[in-house]
């Protein structure tokens, strides 16, 4: 699985500066958090990444694939990623299973391998059992598991998961938290994860990328985040005050 280049990304939505020559390159397999406060660009950057909004400028490349530069622009059906946001967004009208055969069937999968896939896929989450279910017959965990699980069924390159935990209560996005760190270890995805919670960051993460008002102000381990914040504003808000 490839690593994820972005390189002097900038964007602006009118006369506001949302972000401001961002560069970062995730490593394959690795864990990446952009983490900040709310309004920092966050969720700016992951949609540029999915191409949900396009880039002033800069250049956004996932292995050799380039996927924003001067000239390119791919669109979001041709990056094949994976996402989850914040509300999963589950169609309630639709089982489980074919909540997962979505994907598939915008892809053209045929319906064989479908079936395949999508069993696959909530052995993952540990949900197979599940997959006659409506969305509203399962809990909140149980539904943001079903929506990873339907971001990873057609084997994504590159996992993109905005805020996935923020609707859970703290009890249930504790296991979460353990449960999607084991998921991530045993599938080697290279995730870009965005949250504006800290500790969230600090346990989850190989690097965190932390972000303010637009600008990238540090990335590094969390070890290093934690005890060499490079300003003030990082230390606050990563808990540490020297
Ligand atoms: P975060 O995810 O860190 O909370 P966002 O990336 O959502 O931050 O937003 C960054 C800034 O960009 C905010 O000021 C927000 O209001 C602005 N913004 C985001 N999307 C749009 C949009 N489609 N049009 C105009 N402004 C936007
Ligand atoms: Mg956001």
């Amino acid at each position: 699985m490839p690593e994820v280049k972005v390189a002097n990304l900038s964007k602006r939505f009118g006369d506001n500066a949302v972000l401001r020559d961002i560069s970062f390159t995730i490593a394959d397999g690795e864990f990446f958090t952009l983490l900040g406060p709310s309004g920092c660009g966050k969720s700016t950057t992951l949609a540029c990444i999915a191409g949900l909004e396009r880039p002033t400028t800069g250049s956004i490349a996932v292995g050799p694939a380039t996927f924003v530069d001067a000239g390119t622009f791919v669109p979001p059906e041709g990056r094949n990623l994976g996402m989850v946001f914040q509300s999963y967004a589950l169609w309630p009208h639709m089982t489980v299973a074919q909540n997962l055969a979505m994907p598939l069937k915008i892809r053209k999968v045929d319906r064989r391998t479908q079936d395949g896939l999508i069993t696959e896929a909530l052995g993952k989450v540990g949900l197979a059992e599940l997959k006659d279910r409506y969305p509203h017959q399962l809990s909140g965990g149980q539904q943001q598991r079903v929506a990873l699980a339907r971001a990873l069924v057609y084997s994504p390159s590159v996992l993109l998961l905005d805020e996935p935990l923020s609707n859970l209560d703290a009890q249930l996005r504790e296991q979460a938290r353990a449960w999607l760190k084991r998921l991530q270890e045993e599938l080697g995805i290279t995730t870009v994860y965005v949250t504006h919670d800290q500790e969230e960051a600090l346990a989850l993460s190989d690097r965190i990328a932390v972000m303010s008002k637009g600008d990238m102000v540090q990335i590094g381990t969390p070890k290093e985040i934690y005890e060499t914040p490079a300003t003030a504003e990082v230390a606050a808000f990563v808990g540490r005050c020297n």
